[in-house]
């Protein structure tokens, strides 16, 4: 028998992509096998190694029996054909999030397991609604309850809840609002205390109703509030007045489309939710590497190179063995980002033309070399570079380019 794989049951936090941990973080990249659900954000995905297998195994609620065995058996399935699995959650996977259960199954099984905590939303949410669970003077506990009823009926003991001076937080806990409002009330819960709903919570989509035990419901109605969903009851909900922030972000409430290629699109939309947007990230063209290794014989021939997009610096100092090999060569580049770039590497642009058009590029590099001198550049399929037309124009230098990439489109 092969080796049998191990399972990190692990929290992703809720909606916003950064609130997964390092450790997270690290467990998604080390997986060959990604089950997820429908609480986290799709984003993180991206950590997952590109022949990763991702599979969706999402449940409108926690009561879902049938696919919970679904998740179980995959799980244990995949760790016995030797894959290293992440299971990943929305919050954390002991909060509601029938971590135990899976862990159940795996030692059942016999197979390797870790658990991950994650930041539930239970608390995050609230933050992001600019609502702390506990304050000083305020609230001294906070309670976490399921606002799902069990199977058999049964439902918390409302007449103890109802006396509790701590805030009172209940997740799923949408579609029985009207029982939790009507059986606070009705065992002595005074009917002025704030009551806040935050739907989609930390995401671009959170959308926030507060109202008193007295009127939520009408207003809950009113405003067709839909799962997921956290429901949070006590004074705290009042500090929100002066301690939201999240919704007051540039990007608020936008959905911007990444089209970029799918290495590149990261660093776009960490921009984008670092501004309270929501990133969504549809690339509509790939970089394919094109550019062979570059032996220090072949740069040898050149006295300068010419670069005209940040990719391709990135595909040309991919293939080079020893920057040593380069110590010799001008730089000319085109555009601010490729120069940014080239610094990255440590390497500084000699010239670089006002007009970021590789034309000007080339005319510039005739004054920063010497007659019989040869010119390298790395470029793009779909550049207009034209060695042919510069060898003509500059007839005592000598052009050569490199497609080092080609930008392909994606069908979709
Ligand atoms: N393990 C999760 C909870 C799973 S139960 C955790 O620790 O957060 C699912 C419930 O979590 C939802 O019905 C909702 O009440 C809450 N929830 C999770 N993510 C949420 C989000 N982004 N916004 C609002 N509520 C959320």
């Amino acid at each position: 028998m092969g080796k049998i794989g191990k399972v990190y049951i692990m929290g992703a936090g809720p909606g916003d992509a950064e609130l997964l941990t390092l450790k997270g973080k690290r467990a998604i990249e080390e997986a060959d096998c990604v089950v997820y659900d429908r609480l986290i954000n799709p984003r993180i995905l991206g950590y997952a190694k590109k022949d990763a297998e991702l599979i969706y195994l999402g449940k409108g609620n926690t009561e879902g029996g049938l696919i919970q065995d679904e998740i179980n058996n995959t799980i244990v399935e995949k760790a016995k054909e030797g894959k290293i699995v992440a299971r990943v959650k929305g919050g954390d996977p002991f909060v509601f999030g029938r971590g135990g259960e899976e862990i159940q199954a795996l030692f059942e099984n016999g197979i390797e397991f870790e658990e991950i905590p994650g930041i539930t939303s239970s608390i995050s949410v609230p933050a992001y609604a600019g609502i702390p669970v506990t304050h000083r003077g305020m609230a001294r506990s906070f309670h976490v309850f399921t606002g799902h009823t069990m199977a058999d009926g049964q439902w918390h003991n409302f007449e103890a809840i109802a006396k509790l001076d701590g805030t009172l937080v209940f997740l799923m806990g949408i579609k029985n609002l009207p029982l939790i409002v009507g059986d606070l009330v009705k065992n002595g819960k005074d009917i002025n205390t704030p009551i806040a709903i935050i739907e989609k919570g930390a995401t671009a989509d959170q959308r926030v109703t507060v109202g008193t035990l007295a009127n939520i419901l009408e207003i809950a109605k009113a405003k067709k509030i839909v799962p997921p969903a956290i429901t949070i009851i006590g004074e705290v909900v009042t500090l929100r007045d002066t301690f939201k922030w999240f919704e007051d972000c540039k990007l608020f409430g936008k959905k911007i489309l990444v089209t970029r290629d799918r290495r590149q699109a990261g660093e776009f939309s960490d921009k984008i939710e670092k501004m309270g947007g929501n990133a969504v990230e549809l690339p509509l063209i790939e970089i394919e590497s094109t550019c062979e290794k570059f032996d220090a014989k072949t740069l040898k021939n050149y006295s300068t190179l010419l670069f005209n997009s940040p990719n391709g610096v990135r595909e040309f100092m991919d293939k080079i063995e020893d920057v040593r090999d380069m110590a010799h060569l001008k730089i000319g580049a085109v555009g601010s980002k490729t120069k940014e770039l080239l610094e990255g590497y440590k390497l500084k642009a000699d010239f670089m033309p006002e007009e970021y058009l590789i034309d000007r590029l080339a005319e510039m590099s005739v004054k920063y070399t010497n007659p019989g001198e040869n010119i390298l550049i790395i470029t793009s399929d779909i550049s207009p570079c034209d060695p042919e037309k510069y060898n003509s124009l500059y007839k005592d230098r000598h052009f050569d380019k490199i497609v080092a990439y080609k930008t392909k489109k994606i069908i979709r």
